[in-house]
């Protein structure tokens, strides 16, 4: 995947929650939700990860949450 910033190609990698019960949550005002429990992803990942890319040049992380 190339980098929407620079145009460099982005390393594919995982974020993931440390530690017991550790969550990954996405928030907004009003409005909040877990990238990790969604019944759909837990079933393509492993749980506490999800699927990622990393730009090293901009210092991004552009995450996938479908
Ligand atoms: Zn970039």
């Amino acid at each position: 995947m190339k980098c929407p910033y620079c145009g460099n190609e982005m390393r594919e990698g995982k974020i993931c929650a440390i530690g017991s019960g550790a969550a990954l949550e996405w928030k907004e005002r009003g409005e909040a939700f877990r990238l990790n429990t969604e019944p759909k992803m837990v079933a393509v990942m492993n749980g506490d990860c999800t699927s990622g890319y990393r730009c090293e040049k901009c210092k991004k992380i552009i995450l996938e949450y479908e």
